[in-house]
């Protein structure tokens, strides 16, 4: 019967109902222009390298250093507002979504970037053959491939799936 009133676990997808600033100083940050215009850009595109946010940044607030954008998106992360992803062959990646362990589809051609839950939910979702001795917290996972889009404009898949 108690389950009946958890209702405050349930704070998934909060990115706008929260006030930014109000989670920025929850993280012993100074509110400034700069960092709320980074979190409102992040949010807003999320999966953005550094300079799409810097682009989004300069465009929302006008004059913005570049270096002010980066020092935020790097101060951000570091404090868990922002999570960073670094696929391999790709600048680094930023989103909002820090509160799950979810992980992301990549297609190869156009490096659109997904998000797809995790089907454990919790670190490590996945088990080491061996761990070494070593205390794992996290399984990195990326699913590479072919978007929709990719997938229709290659014909040779078309060929190969015929045959
Ligand atoms: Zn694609
Ligand atoms: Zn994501």
């Amino acid at each position: 019967m108690l389950e009946d009133t958890e209702d405050t676990e349930d704070t998934e997808d909060t990115g706008t109902a929260v006030d930014p600033a109000a989670l920025l100083r929850g993280r012993g940050l100074q509110v400034t222009a700069q960092r709320l215009a980074v979190l409102r850009a992040v949010d807003a595109r999320p999966h953005s390298t550094a300079d799409d946010i810097d682009r989004a940044v300069r465009a929302d607030l006008g004059a913005v250093s570049r270096q002010a954008v980066y020092d935020a998106l790097a101060i951000l992360t570091e404090k868990g507002l922002l999570r960073r992803i670094q696929p391999a062959r790709s600048s680094a990646r930023y989103e909002s979504r820090v509160d799950d362990n979810h992980h992301h589809l990549i297609c190869r051609t156009c490096g659109r970037t997904v998000d797809v839950d995790c089907a454990v939910g919790e670190t490590p979702c996945l088990a080491a053959a061996d761990d070494s001795g070593f205390q794992i917290d996290e399984a990195e996972v990326i699913f590479w491939g072919y978007c929709l889009d990719c997938t229709k404009e290659t014909p040779t898949q078309e060929v190969l799936r015929r045959a």
